[in-house]
Parts: structure tokens; sequence; C-alpha cells
């Protein structure tokens, strides 16, 4: 059985003030005996001030991003062991955010799985269609190719101690969500690919939905077979929302 878990992705929102107060609403919604996992991802300049909020909860800390260096002089850049050091747990890598705004192509994506992993991290690896792969019906070939990317170079292994994110690109943001049949026939179809290389890897990876998940929309969407939790942003960021949405995923 795989443990349901919630991301929140807060993308660059927040102040110090703002943080405070959503995380202690977050806090006092949630209750030791919840079964989903729950992770928040502040922006890196929050992970310290957010580490000491969550300290005695069950909640994860997860990063949006980290460079796949160890060290060294890669100015603006982040390491998996300053995010160690911060207590993150989690990593997002490959958001279309930053493969559609920041030029990171599938080889980058991998690498910043493969050290994510390597650091002891574990990654939760987006992968997406484009509106137009959508319309013309490529979900699948597209979704396969970011997927062949990340085993090719971190081995089926990689995904032992991964997460997935189906994160149709044309639902981010807009308020358009798949419906739950449209995510459960990709995550059926991700665990498919998967389970090419290991039925055993393939059955026990957590794959999540993102796009517009909503306090209205989310128990319908993990209701599904395959459907293991979500990515959510926007709504992340108001604690009543994101409550609502981990206790759908419980
Ligand atoms: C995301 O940023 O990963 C996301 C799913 O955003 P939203 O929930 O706002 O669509």
């Amino acid at each position: 059985m795989r443990q349901p878990l919630v991301a929140g992705n807060w993308k660059m929102n927040g102040s110090r003030d703002s943080i405070k107060a959503l995380m202690s609403g977050i806090n006092a919604g949630l209750s030791s005996s919840d079964r989903a996992q729950v992770v928040v991802c502040p922006p890196f300049v929050y992970l310290d001030a957010v580490a000491g909020m969550i300290k005695g909860t069950k909640i994860a800390i997860g990063a949006q991003n980290v460079s796949h260096e160890s060290a060294g002089a890669f100015t603006g850049e982040i390491s998996v062991s300053m995010l160690q050091d911060f207590g993150a747990r989690y990593v997002i890598v490959g958001h279309s955010e930053r493969r559609a705004l920041y030029g990171e192509s599938d080889a980058t994506v991998a690498h910043k799985f493969t050290a994510t992993l390597l650091g002891g991290m574990v990654p939760i690896l987006c992968v997406g269609e484009l509106l137009e792969e959508r319309e013309s019906g490529k979900t699948e070939e597209v979704v396969a190719r970011q997927l062949d990317a990340i085993v090719t170079h971190a081995s089926i292994k990689g995904f032992e101690a991964a997460v997935v994110a189906y994160e149709p690109v044309w639902a981010i943001g807009t308020g358009k969500t798949a419906t739950p049949e449209q995510a459960q026939e990709v995550h059926a179809f991700i665990r498919q690919r998967l389970a090419k290389h290991s039925s055993t890897i393939a059955e026990k990876v957590q794959i999540l939905y993102g796009g517009s998940v909503n306090a209205g929309n989310a128990e319908q969407i993990f209701s599904m077979a395959d459907v293991d939790g979500g990515l959510v942003g926007g709504a992340s960021l108001k604690a009543a929302d994101f409550l609502a949405i981990c206790r759908a995923a419980n």
C-alpha cells in the first residue's frame, strides 16, 4: 500500500510574516494520526524559518530546485548538501516552469535527479505534456521521453527512492484540471513504463498529480487507483485549502 503524499509548491511567493501565518494554520490543522505525508516547498531563503516551524510535526520540507554540482564556483546555485543542512528531505526536479523558463533539458533534469539521490534526498520528478502535445496525441510520447531520460541516467533503481509528479503543463496555474480519468490514464502509463524495467519499483513508486488541484477537486482525483496524492501550487498558499487537500489524501 503506497502512502499518500501531498506537497505544496510555494513557488516565488511569501514573506517572513505570511509564511509564519501559513505554517501556523497548517500546523494547527494536521493531526499526528493523518495517513498522508505532507511536504512544504518554500523558496530557498525561507527554508531555515520553516524548518524551525515544523519541529515536532510530521511535515517534511522540500526545495523547489537544486544544482547538480556539489560545490564551487557556481554563482547563485544551491547544492544538495546545503539543502540537507537546512533539514530539507525532498527536492522538486524538472518542474515545467524550470524546463520552460530556465531551459532545463531532460539531461539537466536527469543530472539534478541523480545528484539529489546521491546526496540522500528524495527527488520529486515532474513530467507532463504541453497543451499542443496533448492535442496532437503525443502525451505518452512526451512523458515516456522524460522518464526514459532519468532511467538512462540514474537506472530504474533511482525510482526506488523518488517520487514522480504528473503535471500536465496546460493544467498548471490555469484553473484547468485534468479529469480524474485523464490523470489516471497517464499515471497508469507511467507505472507501466517503469514496470518495463522493474515491476516491483513501479508498483511502489508514489505518483502525484499536479495541475490546479484545489479543495473542491482533490478528493475525486486522489480516488483514482494510480494517483497517490498531489503536487499543489496556488492552493498550497492558503492553509484552509491546503488542509482540505491533505484531508482528501488521507
Ligand atoms: C505546480 O506548480 O506544481 C502546480 C501544480 O501549480 P498549480 O497547483 O497552481 O496548478
